[in-house]
């Protein structure tokens, strides 16, 4: 068996694609900036200030490290953790774990349960987040499946109640609502300017240092490069695909992301989705939730939802991508030449 995480390789090419974003020292438009680096949620993060703003990143680090420790679904000392193990009991929340769910629960039904953060079980299962894989049996996966339901979740305020055996997975969100919370510390702290690369997750503050927006590389999913650059001020661009953590066996790829319909790697035709919009929550939870619903299903819910841009990488080689997005977004190495197909509302 052979297991890969892959979250490093898109932060090296997002480096390569904004050159003189990670290292300021080498760009003229920018005279000053700070940078943090640090591993937080089993990724490579680094947030980058433009300005002098030493302590505005430092205060960016400690607001990551400190939502690691609330979110952590394996971190016994954490807030979900201790959700999880409250055999039914209620719990109080802290005002970023409460705030977070909330969102999260209104994605789960919006995105009518393609994104469901009570899939730990089917996904513990797996053996991710433990790195103990294997491919359980449809028997197994029936019996977890009956615990997940996100509308079994009870959120009022900060008091959080889940049904004994039912257990919450932030996963498919955490990152991009770290996002939003940097984001939101950094403006506050006078930031104009910033770039935070947080794994797949990418999140500006503003634009370039100059003017100029900011260029952010879309992993090629089939390896060995990126297939685009997308061009964005303000936003957040966040991708998942099956190519970021998954094991082998027997000839077959199990990847991360989990339809709930199945308990399954979702196969739905499609290799990686990224989502563009203010809102780094909901870029992160679109991004899983399109991911299992594929091209079809996704294209139904962007018409009918808007609010942000999605370039979609098919398994059959297509560009699909929605009309925002379409004079930003330039195709790249092997994906150049590839059919592209523009979503009209
Ligand atoms: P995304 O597509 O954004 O999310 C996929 C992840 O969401 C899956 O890994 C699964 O956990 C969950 N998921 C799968 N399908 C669905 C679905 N349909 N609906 C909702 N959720 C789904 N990993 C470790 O190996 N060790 C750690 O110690 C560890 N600590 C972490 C601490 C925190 C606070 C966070 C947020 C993550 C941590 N992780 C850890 C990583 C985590 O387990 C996921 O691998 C990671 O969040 C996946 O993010 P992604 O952007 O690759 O994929
Ligand atoms: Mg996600």
């Amino acid at each position: 068996m052979r297991a890969v995480r892959r979250r490093i390789i898109p932060l090296l090419l997002a480096l390569l694609l904004l050159a003189g974003c990670a290292y300021p020292a080498r760009d003229p438009e920018a005279n000053e900036s700070s940078s943090v680096d640090l591993l937080a949620m089993d990724t490579v993060m680094r947030v980058t200030a433009y300005g002098k703003h030493r302590e505005a990143a430092e205060l960016a680090r400690e607001k990551i490290t400190a939502l690691e420790s609330l979110l952590s679904v394996t971190n016994e000392n954490s807030e979900i953790y201790a959700a999880n193990h409250a055999l039914g009991a209620s719990v109080e929340l802290s005002p970023d774990t409460a705030a977070l769910l909330s969102r999260a629960l209104e994605l789960c039904d919006s995105t009518g349960g393609a994104l469901d953060v009570t899939i730990y079980p089917v996904v513990r299962a797996w053996g991710f987040t433990t790195d103990q894989f294997r491919v359980p049996g449809a028997e197994e996966l029936s019996a977890l499946l009956e615990r997940v339901d996100y509308r079994q979740v009870a959120l009022d305020g900060s008091t959080l109640t889940l049904p004994e055996g039912v257990e919450l997975d932030l996963g498919a969100v955490a990152k991009g609502y770290t996002g939003d919370c940097v984001a939101a510390l950094l403006r506050a702290e006078g930031v104009e300017s910033a770039l935070l690369e947080l794994g797949g997750n990418i999140q500006a503050v503003g634009a370039k240092p100059g003017g100029s927006p900011w260029r952010v590389a879309v992993t090629d999913p089939n390896g060995g490069g990126f297939a685009g650059v997308v061009e964005v001020v303000d936003k957040a661009v966040v991708t998942s695909g099956g190519y970021e953590r998954y094991f082998e066996q027997d000839g077959e790829t199990y990847w991360h992301i989990i339809d709930p319909a199945t308990g399954r790697p979702a196969r739905s035709g499609l290799l990686s989705v990224t989502i563009i919009a203010e809102e780094g929550i909901k870029c992160d939870a679109l991004s899983t939730a399109l991911f299992v619903m594929g091209p079809e299903k996704a294209a139904d819910y962007w018409r009918e939802n808007g609010g942000f841009d999605c370039i979609l990488l098919s398994d059959d080689g297509r560009i699909i991508l929605t009309e925002g997005i379409e004079d930003s977004f330039t195709p790249y190495g092997d994906w150049t030449d590839a059919p592209v197909e523009v979503l009209q509302r």
